[in-house]
């Protein structure tokens, strides 16, 4: 299966070698944190509840408190406005113009075409788990963030590869194929 890129990850590219030395870092941080948490105050507010569908897909992802996370439907995801912060992430290919789908604390980003990609929503959807499970926003950039640039090629991390690996398995269950399809036929579409 061929993928682009998922959101706070880029899937089957070929990365850039690390490029972010250690006090670069530790200052582009904390603006990423801050470049999460505007987002997620916006999707909060602005965004919908999760339909029928991925309602039940979040809970297949372990997200524990499925009625606190909104949904926003976008023609692109927004890029950093700072402009360093937007040239190590779309270098590193966490956010890239090609983003399709971001996940962080209860908010799930989706670009309009692909609002049917269920592997690439579980995936986030997985992500904000792993953010319910961090105990907070900030902790999980950094946790995010440090595993993807400790990575010996700058590729991924064990909190992206469980995110791959989880939304895998689910749509590759009969038991998911099944439910999916019923679950179809009751969301409705929000811009
Ligand atoms: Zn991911």
């Amino acid at each position: 299966m061929q993928f682009s890129s998922h959101g706070f990850c880029c899937i089957g590219g070929e990365f850039p070698k690390a490029v972010v030395d250690r006090e670069t870092f530790e200052y582009l941080l904390p603006l990423a944190y801050q470049w999460a948490k505007t987002q997620e105050e916006f999707v909060l507010a602005r965004g919908n509840p999760l339909g029928p569908r991925h309602a039940h897909d979040a809970n297949l992802a372990g997200v524990r408190d499925c009625a606190r996370v909104r949904v926003l439907l976008v023609d692109r995801i927004p890029l950093p406005e700072n402009p360093e912060l937007a040239e190590a992430s779309k270098r590193i290919g966490i956010i890239t113009e090609d983003t399709r789908c971001a996940g962080f604390g209860h908010a799930l980003i989706i670009r309009v075409d692909a609002w049917n990609d269920r592997e690439l929503i579980l995936h986030n959807l997985v992500h904000i788990a792993q953010y319910e499970r961090c105990g907070g926003l900030e902790q999980w950039v950094r946790h995010y963030l440090v595993d993807r640039t400790n990575c010996p090629n700058f590729t991924i991390g064990p909190l992206e590869e469980e995110a791959r690996r989880i939304a895998r398995e689910i749509v590759r269950s009969p038991e998911y194929n099944v439910g999916g399809c019923a679950a179809d036929a009751a969301v409705s579409t929000v811009r």
